[in-house]
């Protein structure tokens, strides 16, 4: 059976004597299995790390820059091959697999630029033949944790900015689909990366707990469940490192009265629906303002629900693939008769689905709600799944409210033809990234990526200029030359420059 290796200073290194199955989610089974490491582990890519890191950091950063362009070129030359990996570990299908590689792919084109952002700043003249400027600085040895649903975007919205700027970064990427990761380290060392720059690192909570308390690691970026994004973020900053633990989501859409129902029934399906609901930007709740609102909206999204085509990963007509496991099918099919026990209206059930040819597949269809309320635990959760709950609301202040007093927020989106309206939810909403008849609102890469409340801990997002504050920190410097006279200053007060 193929076996996945850790990538540690340029080879798979280390023989493994824990190991975790990959599943096959098109057909259910085994089809790999992935090397759980330990301390021992993480020991040798940190010793290869320290070894590597201060050459790679004293490069110029133009020369840093070239390998992410060679680098780009790679991944646009293996574009194919990375996407049918990714789909069949993850289960999304080819074109949506594209779209997670191409969304990493940006922000290694944005750290193509490197040089231009790691510019400090300056002030000639600040007191009396005094400068003062700055310098960004890596911070030596950064960690990224990763969550299954996006093998490729998630390591490098990490791992291109950390490299980048001058750090060696050590990914522990989902045990779920880590082949893609293994991949990328690959196609980093092709593009002249020295060994031990980008590593891979394969393991469960005990490799997760040897990062966290690892005293060479200087900077830990999580993206995951929120339970384990808080208990990652406040078990990092207690070994005084520096962390941003991304979390879990329940994002609404919010359908004005006069909103464009049949743009809104194509973006939703899309995103309620796409890549099975696992994404952390999934658009799972919708809440019409208005009983009109919803009675008109419901009309059009059942039959657009209905037509949804659920197939395998290859399926080119395929609207979504099957779930990552099946222990995460039997999950949002409990959340499901939950939904349905807490009073929820099924309108359509999508338990049960089988797919001629791939019985044991781990697909389940499309399902929608109308009628939830706040107070069902379906509604305050995070379902993860190809589920829709209709939420209703009497008013614009009333759906405002929604997400704004939700547990998580990361992404929230309004659907309306009224700007004042639009300009109004974006200034008072309280969640991380809005979107205006956009669903599924991830900034460009030259922007930064973060929500708010229990969907992230920590103060930076990330990508962009947050990404790189994150993978930086900054020297300041104070510079005096003194031409030999005296220039009558009391050494024993502060310094004012007065
Ligand atoms: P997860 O929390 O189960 O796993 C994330 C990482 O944590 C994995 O590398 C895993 O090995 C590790 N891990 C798992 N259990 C652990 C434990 N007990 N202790 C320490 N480490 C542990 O998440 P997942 O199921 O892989 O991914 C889905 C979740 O990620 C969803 O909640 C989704 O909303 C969230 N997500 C958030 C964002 C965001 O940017 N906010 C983006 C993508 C996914």
């Amino acid at each position: 059976m193929r076996q996945v290796d850790h990538f540690i200073h340029g080879g798979a290194g280390v023989a493994g004597t824990r190991f975790a199955d990959i599943m096959d989610p098109n057909n259910g089974g085994v089809q790999a299995q992935v090397v759980l490491g330990d301390r021992s582990v993480l020991d040798a890519a940190v010793a290869a790390a320290q070894a590597a890191q201060p050459a790679w950091a004293a490069m110029n950063p133009q020369r840093r820059s070239r390998v992410m362009f060679d680098f780009k070129v790679l991944i646009e030359k293996h574009m194919d091959e990375l996407a049918h990996m990714l789909s069949a570990e993850h289960g999304k299908v080819i074109a949506d697999s594209k779209g997670d590689i191409q969304r990493g792919l940006e922000v290694v084109e944005f750290c193509c630029g490197l040089p231009h952002v790691l510019k400090g700043e300056y002030t000639q003249g600040a007191g009396p033949g005094i400068d003062v400027w700055s310098m960004r600085q890596p911070l030596g040895i950064g960690a990224g944790i990763t969550p299954f649903n996006f093998p490729a975007m998630i390591p490098l919205w990490m791992g291109a900015v950390a490299t980048s700027v001058g750090n060696a970064f050590i990914l522990k990427p989902s045990e779920r689909d880590p082949s893609v990761p293994n991949r990328l380290a690959e196609l980093f060392l092709e593009a002249g990366m020295p060994a031990g720059i980008f590593q891979v690192v394969h393991g469960d909570k005990e490799m997760v707990d040897a990062i966290l308390d690892h005293p060479a690691i200087n900077a830990v970026s999580f993206v995951g469940s929120s339970d384990i994004a808080h208990y990652v973020y406040n078990r990092g900053v207690a070994a005084g490192k520096r962390v941003q633990a991304m979390g879990g989501a329940k994002n609404h859409g919010i359908v004005m009265p006069d909103a464009d129902l049949d743009q809104v029934v194509n973006d939703l399906t899309g995103a309620a629906f796409g890549s099975a609901g696992e994404r952390c930007m999934a658009l799972p709740v919708v809440v019409p303002v208005g009983d009109d609102t919803a009675e008109r909206l419901k009309a059009k999204l059942i039959p657009a629900i209905e037509a949804l085509r659920v197939g395998i990963s290859t399926d080119a007509d395929a609207h979504y693939g099957p779930v990552v496991t099946a222990q995460h099918k039997a999950k949002v099919e409990g959340w499901i008769q939950t939904c349905v026990d807490e009073g929820g209206e099924l309108v359509i059930d999508g338990r049960g689905f089988k797919l001629q040819g791939h019985e044991e597949g781990y697909f389940i269809g499309p399902t929608l709600f109308d009628h939830v309320t706040t107070d069902m635990e379906s509604y305050k959760e995070e379902i993860f799944g190809p589920v829709l709950q209709m939420v209703r609301a009497s008013s614009f202040e009333e759906a405002l409210a929604l997400p704004s007093k939700h547990q998580y927020g990361n992404g929230v989106a309004i659907f309306t033809r009224n700007g004042h309206a639009a300009r109004e939810f974006a200034a008072r909403v309280n969640v991380g990234m809005v979107g205006i008849n956009v669903p599924i609102p991830v900034p460009v890469a030259y922007h930064s990526f973060g929500g708010w409340k229990r969907s992230g801990f920590g103060d930076t997002d990330q990508y962009g200029m947050e990404g790189i504050k994150f993978w930086t920190k900054v020297k300041k410097i104070t510079a005096r030359w003194p031409d030999g006279s005296p220039d009558g200053t009391n050494a024993f007060i502060i310094p004012t420059m007065g």
